[in-house]
């Protein structure tokens, strides 16, 4: 053992609306064997439920400690990076990680703000509004026959890369990214600025505003540079506001 196990790791494991308590069980017994004890649950189907119990062996204590939540956004709030693991490769407009490399960049970014993990519904996945709240996509290599794991199962094999990347990679803080709630504000700023300008017609918005969120997403921009972004958008409105009030003069 090394002085890393008994260091928990700021990385949650976040369930989205799962269906079956057993899959919860399983997936907190699955995060203690591998040293991670913050469970999220997204509005979860059954629980607590006798069936998570029994199936969390001696890892009762994650599963008490459980924070339940009504939405995506409330367990990411305070994360700055958010990875969303998903069977399907094609259609996820994000860029694509290994459970390996999700793993290294986990452990290297928890040391400045939490990491969260995001897992969908057993049937369904993740949807599109989810996956538009995450940074980068895990796929687990499987057969391409069946490459879709048992939602705990998943939860295992993602656990054991982040137990092995803590072992092995040398713990440094790395850059300093904004939290999802900070980004999420930008994001409404810039809404607000575009439609102000009309930039975006209110009434016909289109896409525009998924494919700028996505192009914020993708770019990690760090906190620096994010407070530069504001602060053009204030510039912006306060010259847009002058001109509004000397049109009303005229
Ligand atoms: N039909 C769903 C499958 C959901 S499986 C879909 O198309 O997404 C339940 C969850 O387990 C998934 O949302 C994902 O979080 C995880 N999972 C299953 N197989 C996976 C794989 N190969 N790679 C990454 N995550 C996987």
């Amino acid at each position: 053992m090394t002085g890393l196990d008994h260091m928990a790791l700021n990385i949650r494991i976040v369930l989205i609306k799962t269906w079956h308590p057993g899959n919860i069980g399983a997936a907190a017994r699955a995060m203690k064997n591998m040293g991670l004890d913050q469970l999220y649950l997204v509005d979860p189907v059954d629980f607590p439920s006798p069936e998570a119990t029994s199936r969390a062996g001696q890892a009762t204590d994650v599963l008490a400690n459980a924070t339940i939540v009504p939405t995506l956004a409330a367990a990411l709030a305070d994360c700055a990076l958010v990875i969303g693991t998903s069977a399907r490769d094609r259609s996820i407009p994000l860029p694509a990680l290994s459970a390996e490399q999700s793993a290294q960049q986990a452990v290297a970014e928890q040391t400045q703000s939490p990491v969260a993990i995001v897992f969908g519904r057993e049937r369904m996945g993740l949807h599109n509004d989810e996956i538009q709240q995450c940074h980068f996509q895990l796929n687990i290599d499987a057969s391409p026959d069946y490459p879709v794991l048992n939602l705990s199962q998943a939860v295992q094999l993602v656990c054991y890369e982040i137990h092995k990347a803590s072992l092995i990679q040398p713990i440094r803080p790395t850059e300093a990214y904004p939290l999802h709630q900070e980004l999420a504000h930008f994001q409404d700023h810039l809404a607000n600025t575009a439609q102000a300008i009309n930039f975006i017609n209110s009434r016909h918005p289109g896409q525009v505003m998924e494919h700028l969120q996505a192009v914020f997403r993708r770019a990690r921009l760090t906190r620096k540079e994010l407070s530069l972004l504001r602060g053009f958008l204030t510039a912006v409105d306060k010259t847009d506001r002058r001109d509004q009030e000397s049109d009303a003069a005229h």
